[in-house]
């Protein structure tokens, strides 16, 4: 279990001061300027050493993309953005930050912005996030009092301010070029890429998009080192996050701990276990609604790691986890998804503002057992036309559960048409 001493996000529940003068007991704002002194290139290498990928569900590795950046300014500014757009089913790890936490968020963009020689941050925060935005925002007005930001921040001789933009509710604005769209006042569909943001982001000007988890663990990598930060958890894999649990778990909860820590353990030791004891699991899903399902089978020696999931053919999302016990009925549960998915397509592009609203109407036959066997394998055909020929994620984020319930749970899907056509029950309902 990852040491008290260890964990990044000391106040993630709360139980302590979020204020400025708490934020600096647990060792943030600690001489900052230092920090920045050591010069963008040291910030970058150390970011890179530590391994940190995103966290906001791709995981690409973070101080390489920073590196991306223009060294060189070619007249217009470069901006950080970052991704407080939480919106994903299940996800609820960064509003923990946000809202208890949120100087770690605001040093983090100072530091970052610094390293990619940016002028500004604008955080991004999803509509629905009322609490966390009076704290966030209430963290970046004691920075701003304190000479933490604003001109000659932390005494660097550099300027750098931060904006909080509020979002509207949406969810492809989670997307980042939707969400850079969105920040300009437009509205919210993804950009095709490229351009990319490095090149041309926000206003046509060099951006790079972060996560809040992201940003948020640069200020104590840098302090506690590289080499600490990469002692956790496997190769490529490495450090500590935040995970989540949600569902059939006795506690629900989001936790910090570090990487490639065995699913079962994180259940059982942060979660209470599953409803019914281990054995009474069916499956997970690991990482938010987009990432395929996991039968039981494959939980019981999974590592809650990017690797591990990719190779089983998953996906590690962000780490938030819905968990199912054997009363779920996961048919209807990936039903809710496609219904979810399909209600927040921007519509832009025809595979995914045709194709979700096809996989639904299939899906709401599969829940009830009115289908044709056949349709199963036609409906996986779909999915494949849709994955990988859209403009953005979301297409593949509404075929990959699809997916995956087919690869694991065929059977029950046969079984119910079979029911509903005989009028027995299934077997496998009948277990
Ligand atoms: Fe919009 Fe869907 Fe196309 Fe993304 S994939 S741009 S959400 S229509």
């Amino acid at each position: 279990m990852l040491k008290d001493e260890d964990r990044i996000f000391r106040n993630i529940y709360g139980m302590y001061d979020r204020t400025i003068a708490g934020a600096r007991k647990r060792g943030l704002w600690d001489n900052t300027g230092g920090l920045l002194a050591n010069g963008r290139g040291w910030i970058i290498d150390q970011i890179k050493a530590s391994g940190l990928r995103g966290r906001g569900g791709a995981g690409f590795p973070t101080g390489l993309k920073w590196s991306f950046m223009p060294k060189e300014s070619d007249g217009r500014p470069s901006y950080l953005v970052v991704n407080a757009d939480e919106s994903e089913p299940a996800t609820c790890k960064d509003r923990e930050i946000l809202r208890h936490d949120p100087h770690h968020l605001v040093e983090g963009c100072l530091i970052a912005g610094f390293a990619m020689g940016a002028v500004a941050a604008y955080i991004y925060i999803r509509g629905e996030y009322i609490r966390e935005k009076e704290s966030l925002q209430a963290a970046i007005d004691e920075a701003y009092d304190a000479g933490y930001l604003g001109k000659n921040a932390c005494g660097s001789g550099y300027d750098f301010d931060v904006y909080l933009h509020h979002g509207a509710g949406a969810y492809i604005c989670g997307e980042e070029t939707a969400l850079l769209e969105s920040l300009e006042g437009k509205k919210g569909m993804p950009r095709m890429k490229p351009p990319f943001p490095a090149g041309a982001g926000l206003y046509g000007c060099p951006t790079t998009v972060n996560n809040v988890e992201s940003i948020s663990v640069v200020p104590t990598i840098l302090r506690r080192g590289a080499d600490w930060y990469s002692s956790f958890g496997r190769p490529n894999n490495t450090g500590v996050k935040l995970f989540a649990m949600t569902g059939h778990v006795n506690t629900p909860c989001v936790v910090e701990e570090a990487m490639s820590i065995p699913m079962r353990e994180l259940i059982e030791r942060h979660g209470g276990g599953v409803r019914g004891g281990w054995k009474n699991l069916k499956a997970v899903i690991p990482g938010g609604a987009s990432c395929p399902i996991l039968p039981a089978h494959l939980c019981e020696d999974a590592l809650m790691d990017y690797d591990w999931m990719r190779e089983n053919r998953s996906s590690f999302g962000t780490a938030c986890m819905i968990v199912m016990d054997q009363s779920t009925d996961v048919i209807k549960a990936i039903w809710r998804l496609s219904k979810f998915f399909k209600h927040e397509s921007c519509g832009q592009c025809t595979p995914c503002r045709e194709g979700t609203g096809w996989m639904m109407r299939v899906m709401d036959r599969l829940v009830t057992g009115e289908a044709e066997v056949e349709e199963i394998d036609m409906l996986i055909n779909v999915t494949k036309q849709i994955e990988g020929h859209t403009i953005c994620a979301l297409g593949d984020a509404a075929a990959w559960p699809i997916q995956g319930l087919v690869r694991h749970f065929r059977e029950e899907i046969e079984d119910r048409i079979k029911a509903k056509r005989t009028g027995r029950m299934g077997a496998m309902a009948a277990e």
